[in-house]
């Protein structure tokens, strides 16, 4: 595997691959790889003759009083995981290529309206962050297709919008989460979990389970539905941040005759906040 730290090695690879009729597919992370990034490779190598994966913990996306300086780094590792799954390689640009004017300089890119529910609502500033590096990170990379997790539900929804209303011609796949047996969905932060919370934490999908099944069986007072949720989860040790019910697309309010939601959740476990979704057709 290939490791490319700067933009210009960067592009005279992706120039090379593509001068020789490769399509290229793209995985951007912020490290710490776990078995839900590796499957965005597996997919990735099954749609595009040539994966590259990016390594970069983005400051514009972290609010102040988040977990910037804290989030894991495990750059030794990840290398070793990319390379045994089979990416052709792997980009770690600094801080100071990304962003060589500083943050507050930075021309940004803003997705409208979805961009400030939920997630939005509850880290203002942060789908802003993910939407500016992801644009950046494309036109350095140049992909034909770029692969996100359904994990990060609304994230995708952004960036589709994005690449849609900015006529980008790139592909974006969505890619099923990938859970722990338990159905935890894996995440980076679960690595932030004492062993107690980690008995707690899979009670987080048990209850949007139940909750789906609910739906599923026609039932349709969705605030109500959502609040209980909500309780259930704040008596395991939750402190829930929201559990929403909304239309797939436009992640508004679920309205009776919507054939398509999917029920979003946020929630603390002490200090770390996971979240984790379930789409249900109904
Ligand atoms: P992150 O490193 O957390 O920014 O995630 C990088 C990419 O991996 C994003 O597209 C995430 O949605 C995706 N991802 C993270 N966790 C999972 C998971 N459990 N299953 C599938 N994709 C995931």
């Amino acid at each position: 595997m290939q490791v490319v730290s700067s933009i210009s090695a960067l592009r005279s690879l992706i120039g090379q691959w593509k001068n020789d009729g490769n399509s290229v597919g793209f995985v951007p992370t912020m490290g710490n790889l776990h078995d839900g990034h590796l499957s965005l490779v597996k997919q990735a190598k099954d749609n595009t003759q040539k994966v590259i994966v990016s390594i970069f913990v983005n400051p514009m996306q972290f609010g102040e009083n988040e977990d910037l300086d804290a989030y894991p780094r495990t750059l030794d590792q990840d290398k070793a995981k990319l390379t045994d799954v089979g990416a052709d390689a792997v980009f770690l640009p600094s801080v100071e290529d990304m962003y060589p004017g500083g943050l507050k300089q930075q021309t940004f890119v803003e997705v409208p309206d979805i961009s400030h529910v939920l997630c939005g609502a509850s880290r203002p500033g942060h789908f802003r962050g993910v939407a500016t590096v992801v644009t950046k990170l494309f036109n350095m990379v140049q992909p034909d297709a770029a692969f996100f997790g359904e994990k990060d539900f609304q994230q995708l929804q952004v960036i589709r919008t994005m690449v849609q209303d900015l006529s980008m011609p790139i592909a974006i796949h969505g890619v099923p989460t990938a859970r722990e047996d338990s159905g935890l969905a894996m995440s980076s932060r679960n690595g932030y979990l004492s062993k107690e919370e980690r008995l707690v934490a899979p009670e987080l999908f048990a209850a949007m389970s139940g909750l789906g099944e609910s739906l599923k069986k026609g039932e349709y007072l969705f605030t109500e539905l959502a609040q209980n949720t909500a309780r259930r989860l704040n008596e395991a040790g939750f402190v829930t941040d929201y559990v929403k019910i909304v239309n797939t697309k436009t992640l508004q309010p679920a309205v009776v005759g919507d054939k398509s939601v999917v029920i979003l959740v946020a929630a603390y476990l002490g200090t770390t906040r996971l979240i984790d979704n379930l789409p249900v057709v109904l």
